[in-house]
Order: C-alpha cells, then structure tokens, then sequence
C-alpha cells in the first residue's frame, strides 16, 4: 500500500491546476481530499446564505471529481485545529499539505494546525496557488509591500505569469478499514443548506462548481472581454465576467484563468480588444493587490487604515442603515442596487461604489456596517476585496486621493443613462419618465402613489456635512 497524502481543501475547491494538489500527487498516487466545514465560520454573523449554497454546491462537484479520478474529499462538520491532525493520525497519513491562505484567521488556524500536526510527526507542506504572484514576490525597490495600486499594477504586469499546473487523472483512496475509521469519526455527506438551518431560494449568478466556471470564463473571453473596457461600468449591461466567487473558493485555477487571457490577446489583432483585455487583467491585480495588503496588514481587517477616521463622528442611524440594506432610501439608483443585492447575492462592481458611497458618506454610517452586510449578502464575499472596496469608497484605506464622493444622480446618468437598470430592479416606478429614475426629482405625491419612499437625506446637504466633519478630522490628528 502507498503511503497516504491528505490534502486538505479550503479555497481551492477543484482537482485542475492547483498547485498543492498537484505536488501531493507527484509524491503518491494515495491522495485524499478533506474539507471541514469549520462551526467558528459557520456560526459567525459574516454568512451569506447565498454564498453558502454556492460552496456547498462546489463542495459535491469536488467530491465527484475526486470520484471520478478514484479517490475521495472527506467532508467533517468540525473545527479544523482538532480535527486535521486527528484524521492524519488515524489514517496513519505520511503528510498533509494546503495551499496557503491572507486572511488572518486562516492563517492563525494554519500556524496551529502545523503545530499540532509536527508535534505527531506528521510532515505538512504548503504551497501558494489562488495567486498568480504570492505575497512577497511583488514588492517595492526597497523590498517593502506596496501600499498604492498603480505602482504594484506595473510592477506586477511586468513579472512572469506561471502556465497552469497538470491534471489530476488517476488516484487511489481509501481501504475498506480506513474509509470505516472516517465515519466513525464523523464523516458526512456535503449537507444541504436546510440541514444548515439556512435559506436560499433564488438562482445563484453563477452554477457551482469547475465545470460551469469553466463554461462562464470561456463565453467571457469569447464574446464579452473584447469589449470589457467600453461596457464594464454599465450596471444594465452584461459586460463582466461574474466569475467573482469562482474565484474567490478557488474553483477555478487563476493560472487557467491568466491563460484564457493569453489566448484571447493571441486571438485577436485589434488594439480595442487588447486594451478591454488589458483593462480585465487589471481587476484580477485590483484582487492580488487587496489580498497582498491583508497579508502584510493584517490590522486592515479590523479598522480603518487612515488615521483620522480612527475616531470618526459617524451618524450610525439605525433607521437610515435599515432603509440601506433593504433599498429604501428613496434614490433609485441606491435602491436598485440593493434590490440586486438582496435578490441575487451579487450587485455590479459600479453599484457598489455608488452604494458605498452613500452609506458613508451621504448616511454618514460607518463603512464597517457596510461592510458587515455585504458579507451577510454576497455571493462572492471575500475579506480582501470586500475590506478594500470598502476603505477605497469610505476614503479610510490606502489610497492617494483619498475623498470621493459619488453624487448618486450623476452615477445614473452617466451609467444608467436609459434608467434600464434602475426599472428591472424597481418595476413599480417604470411608469417614470427616464430622466425623474435618474435625478430622483418627482413629486412627493407621486412617491406616495407609487408606494416608494421619500428621500431619507439630502445629498448636497450630506456631502458638505461629511466635507466638514472629514476636514475637522484632518486638522485634529
Ligand atoms: P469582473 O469585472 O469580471 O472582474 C474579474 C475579477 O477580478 C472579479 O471576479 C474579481 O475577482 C476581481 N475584481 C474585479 N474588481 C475588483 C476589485 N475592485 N477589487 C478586487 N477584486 C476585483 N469583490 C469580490 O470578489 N468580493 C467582495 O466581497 C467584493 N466586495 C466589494 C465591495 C465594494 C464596496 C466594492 C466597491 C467592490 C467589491 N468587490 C468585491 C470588487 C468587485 O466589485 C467585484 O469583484 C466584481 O464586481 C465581481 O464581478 P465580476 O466577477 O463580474 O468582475
């Protein structure tokens, strides 16, 4: 019998192009793959049910794919620090390897795990993968992480891209004995989301698993990347890729994904087509950059990283943040965007600045409450983007020209200029006329008719409120 790698999953839900899985497999054809589905997750208040479906539903096309190749993934309910080095101990299992993690929980969880693991001798090797460069590989001449995108954007461009790694074709799993001992210990079926005591009853964005993401990136490439540049801030428009949350868990490879984009510049000849191309690249460093600030700013996740809003005088309205998430704040792009939020779990990357401008700086809430919620909402949330989103649009992160203030009527007009957008979300006002969807400017009657609220703020009034008390900051620290 060969001697057993576990390989333990956690964003990384595939068996193509990943890099740990793949060195696990050079050493012994015996790989198993293991997730825990950890209770400090499960229970904490960052859950969307929305992204839960979606793992779990990535967690049974994973476990098929092991299937396929003749092994395994072992799904436990546990936490990981106890239970990963248990399994390796009762599977006599020679090493255990993972692909490394930036948030830091993950890390924390991982800095004990290997203890635990090396105490029974059990051998752990980890390896970097959801990257296309790992932190510390894109760094400043002084060898220092940047703290500015544009220059990490260049610096970045400029390195190397790695080709994705070989397929996993054939493995062997378990003995009869050993698959016993897994039970026992708690081995259960992917749950469903009932049996987590959540509920989500809509259409995901995007299907689970390899399969479907592989399908959305090779439609993107084909059809829509060209023209990503022209459409990519059109919310109406079906000019991005929604392959956030793929890549998020790691379904699909972002070696395989770099590569579409090789083949896509490859394919065409157009200077148009190579600028949109270039443009997308840029949102994958946007996602490497965050990723590389939350491992080398761990404190990014706990607070602002600008210090005069360390103690900034936020409103904290309570009523205006309930108005917010459900999309009631009388501004109908600000609404419309909610609505896609609630109703799908993802909300386009325009309306998420726009929505997270207005929290901040027209509601005067702090952005950490936004924050919250769209952990609590999104399919695709993720700690990294999500954290730096938010900093970017609160003006609290790393950021040279840090105070933007988007004006929610400009947004429309200049992104939603047939209000297409804001009618499919609020089909109770698509009897307005296009430029009153834009500027919120109809009656207070007509609101009330159309059982639409009255604008819980006024904007001018708002901005030169937060202007002021964003000034006093500065001058006090
Ligand atoms: P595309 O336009 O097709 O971009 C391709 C990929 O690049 C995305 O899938 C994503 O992985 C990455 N990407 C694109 N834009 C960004 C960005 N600004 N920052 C980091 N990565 C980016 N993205 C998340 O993945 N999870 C989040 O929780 C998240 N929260 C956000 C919160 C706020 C307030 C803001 C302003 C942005 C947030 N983003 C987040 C970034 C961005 O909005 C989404 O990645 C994007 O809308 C996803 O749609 P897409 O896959 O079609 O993107």
């Amino acid at each position: 019998m060969s001697e057993l790698i576990l390989f333990w999953h956690r964003r990384d839900l595939r068996i193509n192009d990943n890099v740990g899985l793949s060195q696990a497999y050079q050493q012994t054809s015996r790989v198993v793959g293991v997730f825990c589905l950890d209770p400090y997750i499960l229970e904490s208040d960052q859950i969307a049910p929305a992204r839960v479906k979606y793992l779990l539903g990535c967690l049974e096309r994973l476990q098929e794919s092991y299937q396929r190749v003749g092994s395994d993934l072992l799904v436990l309910q546990a936490d990981p620090v106890t239970m990963i080095p248990h399994l390796a101990l009762t599977l006599n299992a020679q090493a255990v390897f993972w692909n490394q993690d930036v948030e830091p929980y993950g890390m924390k969880r991982d800095r004990a795990v290997t203890t635990s693991l090396q105490e029974q001798g059990i051998k752990t090797q980890t390896f970097w993968d959801q990257l296309l460069h790992a932190p510390g590989e894109i760094l400043t001449k002084g060898e220092a992480p940047y703290k500015v995108y544009t220059p990490f954007w260049k610096n970045w461009q400029q390195q190397e891209k790695a080709q994705p790694v070989g397929n996993i074709t054939q493995l062997s799993g378990l003995t009869f004995q050993e698959q016993e001992k897994v039970n026992q210990m708690g081995r259960i079926a992917v749950p469903t989301l009932a049996e987590l005591g959540i509920t989500w009853e809509n259409e995901l964005p995007l299907e689970p698993g390899y399969v479907a993401a592989k399908a959305k990136l090779e439609q993107f490439s084909d059809r829509a990347i060209a023209d990503y540049d022209q459409n990519r801030n059109y919310p109406a428009v079906d000019g991005t890729s929604i392959l956030s949350a793929a890549l998020k868990f790691g379904v699909i490879g972002i070696r395989e994904v770099w590569e579409t984009t090789e083949l896509a510049w490859e394919n065409t000849r157009s200077d148009e087509a190579r600028h949109s191309i270039q443009a997308w690249r840029q949102e994958l460093a946007w996602r490497e950059f965050y990723q590389h600030a939350l491992y080398f700013f761990p404190e990014l996740a706990d607070g602002p990283y600008r210090r005069e809003f360390q103690n900034f005088p936020w409103d904290n309205n309570q009523q205006h943040f309930q108005a917010w998430c459900e999309g009631k704040t009388g501004y109908p792009i600000v609404d419309a965007a909610m609505r896609q939020l609630n109703i799908t779990g993802w909300m386009h990357n325009r309306c998420r600045m726009i929505v997270a401008s207005f929290l901040t700086k027209d509601l005067i809430i702090n952005w950490q409450w936004g924050e919250r919620y769209f952990m609590q909402t999104l399919f695709d949330g993720d700690l990294a983007a999500n954290n730096g989103g938010w900093q970017w649009s609160a003006s609290s992160g790393m950021d040279p020209k840090p105070l933007r203030i988007f004006n929610p009527a400009s947004q429309a007009q200049k992104f939603d200029p047939d209000a297409e957008y804001i009618r499919y979300w609020l089909p109770e006002l698509s009897s307005l006329e296009t430029e009153e969807l834009l500027t919120g400017n109809f009656s207070p009657l007509e609101r009330e008719s159309l059982d639409y609220p009255q604008p819980i703020v006024d904007h001018k009034q708002q901005q030169r409120e937060f202007k002021r008390r964003y000034q006093e900051q500065k001058e006090r620290d």
